[in-house]
């Protein structure tokens, strides 16, 4: 076996794989499964909180007491270093993007419960200057007695990679017990480390299963370019020799919609049946744009050679509060 980082245990692992009875029937292709990564806790819940134990662990080692992030207004991975800071006792600071006055709802009013010392930071700086910003923070705040540790955006780099490095192992023993053999994998994709780590995963224990991201965001050419960049930087972590190139990684692009963020009405339709159909509540940032895009891929017929499908819930659900005016009952 691979000798990866150690980690704190935070998460309510295993998380639970169900069959979406329903939805694949009414789909008509292969059988869909759904593994609750959504249940990984309350206030960590999600995938974040599965890197973070890794980063964080990092973090203590270094002797830091105060975790730096950043994210969008209603980031997930925001709320959830929050809720593990203060689990563990340490301080945190969250850089968040937006160009308006925000409504404390949320994500960010659970990041306030939290503690939370935050920043705002408009879209432009956001995507321009987030890493500087965050380093003169530590500056900022190491003269104030804290000891600050930088987590970038969505944890994922190289070691928040071996968070999902570890989800695939735990798939891969939950194959065992039900006696099944999931041959894709689908997830949303925003920054690239849960893709890259189950990547690696899957390359590592030669799982053989194909997985495919659904980009929230920007396109296919970036993540393959960003997924590419976490999976080296996680192998500086281990002594392993892992060959891949940038065309095994599959982006499943075009259902971006909108934008980061922003909702169709289709896809706020499509959260809504789901709930109905399965008593599963999608998000409208990544999870709602996933399924809705795994659901459309299939009535096109791009999965009939998978016989099982993994769908990863990666979280997500607070912040669907801040979109309730777009559902219409
Ligand atoms: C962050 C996030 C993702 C995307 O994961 P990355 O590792 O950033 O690609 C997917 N779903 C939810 C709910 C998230 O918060």
């Amino acid at each position: 076996m691979v000798n990866i980082p150690s980690k704190i245990k935070i998460a309510n692992l295993p998380t639970k794989i169900e069959k979406l009875e329903r939805l694949s029937k009414k789909l008509g292709g292969p059988s869909i499964f759904i593994k609750r990564d959504d249940q990984t806790g309350i206030e960590f819940s999600g995938n974040k909180v599965r890197k973070l134990e890794f980063a964080v662990k990092e973090a203590m080692d270094q002797g830091c007491n105060l975790l730096i992030t950043c994210g969008g207004i209603q980031s997930n991975h925001a709320r959830a270093t929050a809720a593990v800071a203060a689990k563990v006792g340490m301080a945190s600071c969250l850089v968040l993007r937006t160009n308006k006055e925000e409504e404390i709802d949320g994500n960010y009013f659970l990041d306030k419960i939290l503690g939370a010392k935050i920043k705002f930071i408009t879209p432009k700086e956001y995507k321009e200057s987030r890493m500087e910003i965050m380093e003169e923070l530590k500056q900022e705040l190491s003269k104030e007695g804290y000891k600050p540790y930088i987590i970038p955006e969505g944890a994922s780099n190289g070691i928040g990679t071996f968070g999902y490095f570890n989800a695939m192992e735990e798939i891969i023993e939950q194959e065992k017990e039900m006696g099944i053999k999931f041959d894709a994998v689908v997830i949303a994709v925003g920054s690239g480390g849960t893709y890259g780590g189950l990547f690696l995963g899957n390359k590592v224990m030669n799982n053989g299963a194909k997985i495919y991201g659904v980009n929230a965001c920007e396109n296919e050419e970036y993540f393959k370019n960003q997924i590419d960049k976490v999976i080296k930087e996680s192998l500086d972590y281990i002594d392993e020799v892992v060959e891949f190139t940038k065309d095994e990684i599959n982006i499943l692009d075009g259902y971006v919609g909108r934008g980061y963020a922003l909702s169709r009405p289709e896809e706020i339709e499509f959260i809504h049946e789901i709930a109905k159909l399965e008593g599963i509540i999608l998000d409208p940032v990544y999870t709602g744009k996933a399924m809705y895009g795994l659901a459309n891929e299939i009535k096109k017929g791009s999965f009939k050679n998978h016989n099982n499908i993994l769908f990863i819930h990666t979280g997500g659900l607070y912040g669907l509060f801040s979109k309730k005016d777009l559902f219409s009952f």
